[in-house]
């Protein structure tokens, strides 16, 4: 007998962990989709006839197995939708492969109030571990219930069902603590994922990330003979800040100016933290000219910015930018970063507070 309840074990324990690792990378709008709660609903009618293929006959035809643990674990991941799925898959199989009898009759009673009662529950109970244990009780109950009548006249029966509602009751506990350990892992797997692509300070992509978007953006600039600039931003005499208003307050005027830096671009460009206050910013499909008016936006808007430093008390800092363009002023897109570089190193040298590629820069003594 434990043979089959420990295959019924097993084959729940690979289900949470293959479900889980699926629906690592889904995100919550695509799991509240109708479709994936069909679908989850057919894997859990899956499981659970794969739980009656491995279950025990007790008496002419009673059958012990964990498929109630199945409708369960989907009334708890997926609601009502995927429980309904799976119990009548549960049900179709229980009936068509085993024929119409008396314990199979009870068996479409159980499913029908496992929907009743879990989605109730459901409603009812919010606290995670609360709701799954009134959920295993009620499972406890039914089956329990319904073995003392069905098996009354097998030898042992009063043991049989002990043993089995202890493997119930130990299968069920495992199960929530698998669950609650794949959903923890879930979310640590997407915190830790969203942290090695964004810059802790900013939220701006990091220079990793920042690195392979410049390299898909070098595919695609080539393969549709688009342009593509690149401005270099540096806060000028950023030092001066931290050493007169102290680390925090710099890191303040960081995390501002990489809005300023957003609202200034489009969507969909790419703008990175890559250096401890230098940024870098992909303009796709942008000529030198457009370049150097972005450029010359987010110089301004800077300069103009209220920096809030607390206490009610702004600042305002300047930066340089530095500009590169391919085709037009880039050769080999692979130095458009390095060329820009070149044009941020030339408005330092001449000044700061301006924009300037590597050949020429724009003198901008008032701002547009
Ligand atoms: P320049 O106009 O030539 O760019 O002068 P600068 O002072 O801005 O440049 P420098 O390279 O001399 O100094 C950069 C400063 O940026 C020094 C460093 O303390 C500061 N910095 C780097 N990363 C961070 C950070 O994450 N937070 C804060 N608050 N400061 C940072
Ligand atoms: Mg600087
Ligand atoms: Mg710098």
């Amino acid at each position: 007998m434990l043979n089959d309840l420990f295959i019924n074990t097993l084959l729940l324990i690979s289900f949470t962990f293959v479900g889980g690792h699926i629906s690592r990378e889904m995100s919550e709008r695509m799991k509240n989709k109708f479709v994936s709660k069909v679908i989850l609903g057919i894997a859990g009618g899956v499981l659970g006839i794969l739980m009656m293929v491995y279950s025990i006959q007790v008496g002419t035809s009673t059958l012990l197995d964990l498929r109630s643990l199945s409708i369960m674990m989907i009334s708890s991941v997926g609601g009502l939708v995927s429980t309904v799925i799976t119990g009548i898959i549960v049900v179709i199989y229980r009936v068509g492969h085993f024929g119409i009898n008396q314990s199979s009759m009870f068996a479409i009673v159980h499913v029908v109030l496992y929907i009743a009662l879990f989605s109730t529950v459901n409603k009812m109970i919010k606290t995670p571990w609360k709701n799954w244990f009134a959920k295993l009780a009620i499972v406890i109950l039914i089956l329990d219930t319904t073995f003392l009548y069905l098996l009354k006249d097998v030898q042992n029966h009063y043991i049989i069902i002990f043993s089995f509602s202890l493997v119930v009751v130990f299968t069920g506990a495992l199960e929530y603590f698998l669950l609650k350990y794949a959903e923890r892992a879930n979310e640590l797997y997407k915190v830790y994922k969203a942290d090695s692509t964004k810059d802790f300070l900013t939220g701006l992509n990091n220079t990793r990330q920042f690195d392979k978007l410049l390299n898909m953006s070098f595919e695609r600039v080539i393969e549709n003979n688009e342009k593509l600039s690149c401005l270099m931003v540096d806060i000028d005499h950023f030092k001066k800040v931290n050493d007169t208003y102290g680390h925090a307050v710099g890191d303040m005027v960081l995390k501002e100016l990489a809005e300023i830096l957003k609202k200034n671009c489009r969507a969909f460009d790419f703008v990175g933290r890559v250096g401890g206050e230098e940024f870098c910013v992909l303009l796709l499909d942008c000529p030198a000219a457009r370049s150097f008016e972005i450029g010359t936006r987010i110089r301004n808007s800077v300069k103009e910015h209220n920096f809030p430093i607390g206490d009610n008390r702004f600042i305002h800092i300047t930066v340089s930018v530095g500009t590169a363009t391919y085709p037009e002023n880039v050769e080999n897109i692979e130095e458009i970063v390095k060329k820009a570089d070149i044009g941020l190193y030339k408005a330092k040298q001449t000044g700061r507070d301006k924009v300037c590629d590597y050949e020429q820069c724009l003198e901008l003594t008032t701002s547009t």
